[in-house]
C-alpha cells in the first residue's frame, strides 16, 4: 500500500494530466461523431425545405384552378333538365374565372344531349363554339362521361377532373347530376396556358418563398418552371446559374410541367461541409489551447513540487551547515575556558578558528538572509568606486585561516597594470567571491590548488576562481545558478550546502549589470568567472562599456536598486 501511495504521489502530475487528458479526447470525439450526424442532417433537413417549397407552390396552384373550377363549374342541373342552357350565362358571368380561356357547358340530357356552347364574356352570353382544336379537347375529355351517361346510371358522387391530353387546351370539367343523381351534363373550362404563366405562377411563387426562406436567402434562389420539352415557361431570377438543387411536378392541372428550384450560393453539402470543418477547426484549436494551457499549469506545478522538494532539502542542509561551525566555535572556546591552550601561539590559533567559524556562520546567515531580501524584493545595493583589489584581498585572508592546515593553496594572479576603480557594492561583491571560494573548497574531494584570477579584459574587470575539484557536467551547468538547485550526484551528495550560493552571486552580479559565468569539465575542476563593467567613479564619467553581447550600457546609479 505505501508502494501504491508512494508511486501515485510521484506521479500525481501525470495523472492528473492524465484525467483531464482523458474526457478532453473523448470529448472531441463526440464533439467529431456529432459534427458528422449535424453535417448529415443539416444536409437532409436543408433539401427537406426546398422540396417543401416547391411542394408548396405546387399546391398553390392546384388550389386556384380547383378552387376556381368548383366555383364557376356548379352549374344547377336545371340548365340542362329543363332545356336552358342560355340561362347559365349569368352564373358564369358573376362567378367567372380568370385564367379560363373558355368556360363551358355540354349537355348530356334530353333533346340537347351532345350540344356544346361556350360563354362569351363580351356578349354576356352562351354561344355556339368555332374553336375547332377546344372543342375537339372538350369532346376528347368528355368521351367518358358521355359513355357513363348512356349507361343512365345513377352516381353517388362526382368530382371535378382533368384531361391535358391537348397541351394547349387542357381541359377541366365538372360534372352535373340531377336530384336523382343522373348525370345530366358537363360545365367545364379550358385552361388559359398565357394566364397561368403570367398570373398564377408569379403569385404562388411568390406567396410560399416568404414562408420558407428569409429574405437574404430567397435573393439566391431561382424558381423556373418547364414544361414536357423542357423549355423554360417560366423563371424567377438567372435559371442557368447555380445548382439545380429540386424538382417538382405540379400535380392537378399541367401536371406534365415542373417546377426546379437552384441556388446561386453554395449548395447543401459544401455548406454543410464547410461549416463541419469550421466547427471541427474551432474545437481542434480549443483542445489545442486546452492542452497547451494545460501543459503550462503542470508545468508549474511540477516546478513547484520541485521547489517544495528543494525546500525540504534545504531546511536540512541549512541546519547541518549551522552545526557544524557551532560545534568547531563551542570546542575551541572550552579548549580556552579549560585553559588548554598552554602557549600564546595556541591561544591566537584558536582564537582564530572561532573567528574563522563565526565569519562562516555569518556568511551563511547572511545568504540566507540575502535570499530572503531577493525574493521579496528587499534587496538594495550601494554602489561606491571601489578598488576591486582590496575587496579580494580582504576576502583572501579570512579563507587563508581557514584553510591554514587544510592543504588547500590559494594563489592570487594578477593581470598587468593597476585596474581601474569600479562602482561596486563592496559588501556584495566580497559576498560573491567568499561564496565561490566556499564551492571552490567544498567540491572538491581533495586539498589542491585554489587560482584567484584578477584581470582586466577591454571593459570588464574579471574575477575568476579556479578549482581542481569535482567539476559539473554541462547539463548541470545551466541549472546551478537557480535558487536551491543542487547536483544530486556523486561527491555532491556528501557535501552539504543550502543551494543558495550561486543564485545569490548571480543576483549580485546582474545588479552590477555584470555577467557571472562557469567552465568545468566532470573530474577536472572548474573556472568561475565574475565580470564587472569598469566605471569612472571618480569624475561621474562614464567609460562605454562592450557587454559580452556587444550592446553599450550606460552606467548605474550609486544608490541602484534592484527589487
Ligand atoms: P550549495 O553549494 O550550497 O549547494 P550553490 O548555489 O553554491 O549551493 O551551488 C549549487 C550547486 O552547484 C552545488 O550544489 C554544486 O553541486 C555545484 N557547484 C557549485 N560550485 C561548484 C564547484 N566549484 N565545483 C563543483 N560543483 C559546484
Amino acid at each position: 500500500m505505501p508502494r501504491v501511495t508512494r508511486y501515485l504521489r510521484r506521479h500525481v502530475i501525470w495523472l492528473g494530466f492524465l484525467a483531464a487528458l482523458i474526457p478532453l479526447v473523448v470529448l472531441l470525439g463526440l464533439q467529431y461523431g456529432w459534427l458528422i450526424s449535424l453535417e448529415k442532417t443539416s444536409v437532409l433537413a436543408h433539401q427537406a425545405t426546398l422540396n417543401n417549397y416547391l411542394e408548396a407552390v405546387a399546391s398553390e396552384v392546384g388550389y386556384y384552378y380547383q378552387g376556381a373550377a368548383e366555383r364557376a363549374l356548379n352549374v344547377p342541373s336545371a340548365a340542362f333538365t329543363q332545356g336552358c342552357m342560355d340561362r347559365a350565362a349569368p352564373h358564369f358571368e358573376t362567378k367567372g374565372v380568370q385564367g379560363a380561356k373558355y368556360l363551358f357547358l355540354l349537355s348530356l340530357y334530353g333533346e340537347d344531349k351532345g350540344k356544346l356552347l361556350f360563354f362569351d364574356p363580351a356578349l354576356s352570353s352562351m354561344v355556339i363554339p368555332t374553336d375547332a382544336a377546344a372543342m375537339r379537347a372538350i369532346y376528347v375529355a368528355s368521351a367518358p362521361w358521355v359513355v357513363m351517361s348512356k349507361k343512365e346510371e345513377s352516381l353517388a358522387h362526382v368530382a371535378v377532373t382533368t384531361d391535358e391530353r391537348d397541351p394547349d387546351n387542357r381541359v377541366i370539367l365538372n360534372p352535373i347530376t340531377d336530384e336523382q343523381s343522373r348525370l345530366v351534363g358537363i360545365a367545364g373550362m379550358v385552361v388559359d396556358p398565357k394566364y397561368f404563366c403570367e398570373a398564377v405562377l408569379p403569385k404562388a411563387i411568390k406567396k410560399s418563398l416568404s414562408a420558407f426562406f428569409s429574405e437574404g436567402d430567397s435573393k439566391n434562389l431561382a424558381v423556373s418552371v418547364r414544361d414536357a420539352k423542357d423549355d423554360v415557361k417560366f423563371e424567377t431570377g438567372d435559371c442557368r446559374a447555380g445548382h439545380e438543387e429540386a424538382k417538382k411536378a405540379f400535380t392537378f392541372i399541367f401536371t406534365d410541367w415542373h417546377l426546379a428550384l437552384r441556388t446561386h450560393h453554395v449548395n447543401p453539402q459544401e455548406w454543410a461541409q464547410a461549416n463541419f470543418a469550421l466547427n471541427m477547426g474551432l474545437s481542434l484549436i480549443l483542445g489545442v489551447v486546452l492542452l497547451g494551457g494545460m501543459a503550462l499549469a503542470l508545468r508549474a506545478a511540477s516546478r513547484e513540487m520541485r521547489l517544495s522538494q528543494m525546500k525540504g532539502d534545504f531546511v536540512s542542509n541549512v541546519s547541518h551547515e549551522l552545526r557544524t561551525p557551532l560545534a568547531s566555535i563551542r570546542v575551541f572556546g572550552e579548549f580556552l575556558r579549560l585553559g588548554r591552550a598552554a602557549t600564546p601561539e595556541k591561544v591566537r590559533e584558536y582564537g582564530e578558528y572561532i573567528e574563522t567559524e563565526s565569519r562562516r556562520l555569518t556568511r551563511l546567515i547572511n545568504n540566507i538572509l540575502d535570499f530572503s531580501k531577493i525574493e521579496s524584493g528587499r534587496k538594495t545595493y550601494q554602489f561606491q568606486a571601489a578598488d576591486v583589489n582590496d575587496v579580494v584581498e580582504e576576502i583572501l585572508k579570512t579563507f587563508e585561516v581557514r584553510l591554514r592546515d587544510s592543504g588547500f593553496v590559494i594563489t592570487l594572479e594578477r593581470g598587468p597594470g593597476r585596474l581601474p576603480p569600479a562602482m561596486i557594492d563592496a559588501d556584495a561583491i566580497g559576498q560573491a567571491l567568499s561564496n565561490l571560494l566556499d564551492n571552490a573548497v567544498k567540491y572538491s574531494s581533495r586539498p589542491g590548488e585554489i587560482r584567484i584570477g584578477l584581470d582586466r579584459q577591454d571593459g570588464w574587470i574579471v574575477i575568476s576562481v579556479k578549482d581542481s575539484g569535482i567539476g559539473i557536467t554541462k547539463e548541470e551547468q545551466t541549472k546551478i545558478f537557480e535558487r536551491f538547485h543542487r547536483v544530486s550526484t556523486g561527491l555532491v551528495h556528501d557535501v552539504k550546502g543550502s543551494g543558495l550560493g550561486l543564485s545569490i552571486v548571480s543576483h549580485i552580479v546582474e545588479a552590477h549589470r555584470g555577467t557571472v559565468t562557469v567552465e568545468s569539465e566532470p573530474g577536472r575542476g572548474s573556472v568561475f568567472s565574475i565580470r564587472l563593467p569598469i566605471v569612472d567613479g571618480g569624475t561621474g564619467a562614464t567609460e562605454t562599456v562592450e557587454r559580452p553581447s556587444g550592446e553599450a550600457r550606460a552606467p548605474f546609479s550609486a544608490e541602484d536598486s534592484h527589487a
